[in-house]
């Protein structure tokens, strides 16, 4: 400050700096007073994110329903339900007595396939429920599958209504299984009332309000096992799903999102979820990256599209102060979960999780050690919280079914050097118009203003292609859109 003052010669000068010194010593207790304040989404550190926000009047009122139809209390009671196994360790396959218990694992798959059983009787039979089931084999002496041990995957099934489009899947999963803080443990409690039996709790939820209706295209609801063990479950099916040849276009996977609220954690943002997406794909071949790096597309992966799309629907329909939180990162450091196996099979997948975890709450034996208390317990599970994620999820999965077919085909010519873009596609299946969208290369998502709509399957704009980013998306009569498709190039 002494040397910044005395090369500070111009008396003008010298007064504006004092006048900024003294402006940014007032300001220091309001910055500190707003840390404080109640939390609102207007007092969120950041600001909300730019997207290529949908007209208000193309609200669906059948997903304006959905949204309603959820309910903290009966996520509140599956939620109970799942911790009241005790343990659902996958491991705990082996104990003796398992398959009649009424503790373990296999009391809770056996549960879950009865409840999706039981919301399918209240839709006459619209999900088709069904297991993947198979033997896991230890890979090694590090491995935490310690024995030959069965997993079950428990799934439903929403079929598609229009033939041209149901073998369009987009998919829900959560991890059913728990675990304390050992993983050979299969006896002690392992609640695992957040982690995952919030995620899981938003498949069943998702399953009870959406199949109350009818789309065009497929919805999954699914819950696996065999995550803590590394991901066993997931792997299966997205490997199944990959060698069947399912066309599913989008994976939400939800893994810790029941909004932890430990008593004194002011920093716990209940407006937020956050929602983790690749940017590069992992299934990404040579050729892939060689592509990617040449036309700056590294912040344009499918699960990329399908996260600003979650974006969007949060925008459209009334969340209330709720909000998706993109994070342009495949996981947390250190951490992995079942979208990154579907990412590994070449699917569009992200993960929900809440805004801010508490790690003595996660893989923890129930204890109280030095006034701390550990454990994945229930009265830590915020159920409104957990009503807001299935709300949004279930949103997004009814605007994805309801959508037509993403643009096929689509491609920047770039046969020769000129300053305008020429974009074509192929027609997709209940497009009646498409939507070009651009953004600067240095945005994060398409602004509205951005915009070219058009009946044909091609445009020809004045912007250049070398500046700006262009993504393609299919809209149907009602206003039903698409995932965006980025064009390729093609020479
Ligand atoms: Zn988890």
């Amino acid at each position: 400050m002494l040397l910044l003052n005395s090369l500070i010669k111009d008396s003008r000068l010298r007064i504006s700096f004092f006048v900024s010194i003294a402006l940014l010593m007032l300001a220091a207790p309001f910055a500190v007073a707003q840390k404080h304040k109640p939390k609102t989404r207007a007092a969120a550190p950041e600001p909300a994110e730019k997207s290529s926000a949908w007209p208000k009047q193309d609200r669906d009122p059948a997903i304006t329903q959905i949204i309603k139809d959820v309910s903290p209390q009966r996520a509140q009671q599956t939620d109970e339900k799942l911790v009241s196994f005790g343990t659902r360790s996958t491991l705990s396959v082996h104990n003796p007595g398992a398959a009649t218990s009424s503790q373990g694992i296999v009391a809770a798959r056996n549960w879950i396939k009865s409840e999706f059983e039981r919301i399918s009787s209240e839709c006459n039979g619209c999900l088709e429920v069904k297991t993947d089931t198979f033997i896991e084999q230890p890979k090694g002496p590090k491995d935490r599958i310690i024995q030959p041990t069965e997993i079950q995957n428990v799934y439903a099934i929403l079929k598609g209504t229009d033939p041209a489009q149901a073998n369009r899947i987009y998919l829900v999963t959560g991890h059913y299984d728990s675990r304390n803080s050992s993983n050979e443990n299969t006896t002690d409690p392992a609640p695992g009332a957040n982690d995952d039996g919030s995620g899981t709790t938003v498949s069943i939820e998702c399953a009870r309000a959406v199949s109350k209706h009818r789309f065009p295209a497929t919805i999954i609801f699914l819950t696996v096992a065999g995550e803590e063990q590394g991901l066993n479950g997931s792997t299966h099916f997205a490997k199944m799903a990959k060698e069947q040849g399912w066309q599913i276009e989008g994976v939400l996977n939800n893994d810790i999102v029941g909004g932890n609220r430990t008593p004194g954690d002011t920093l716990q943002n209940d407006n937020w979820v956050r929602v983790f997406s690749e940017g590069i794909p992992t299934a990404a071949t040579e050729a892939d990256i060689r592509r990617i790096r040449a036309i700056g597309g590294e912040n344009d992966s499918p699960s990329r599209e399908l996260a600003r799309y979650i974006h969007s629907v949060g925008e459209l329909y009334d969340f209330g102060a709720f909000t998706p939180k993109l994070i342009f990162r495949r996981d947390r450091y250190l951490r992995g979960g079942d979208h990154i196996s579907f990412n590994e099979q070449g699917y569009a997948a992200v993960r929900f999780t809440e805004y801010r975890e508490d790690f003595n709450h996660q893989h923890q034996n129930v204890r109280t050690e030095n006034g701390i208390e550990y454990g994945d317990l229930l009265k830590f599970v915020d159920f409104d919280y957990v009503a807001n994620v299935a709300r949004l999820n279930a949103a997004t999965l009814a605007s994805l079914a309801s959508s037509p077919a993403p643009p096929s085909d689509v491609h920047l010519l770039t046969k020769r050097l000129e300053n305008d873009s020429k974009i074509e596609w192929k027609p997709a299946p209940g497009a009646t118009a498409y939507e070009v969208l651009w953004r600067k290369t240095t945005d994060a998502d398409f602004p509205e203003e951005n915009l070219q709509r058009t009946t044909e399957t091609k445009v020809d704009l004045p912007d250049s292609k070398d500046n700006v980013i262009f993504g393609v998306r299919s809209v149907d009569a009602k206003g039903h859109r698409s995932l965006i498709v980025i064009p390729e190039p093609e020479r």
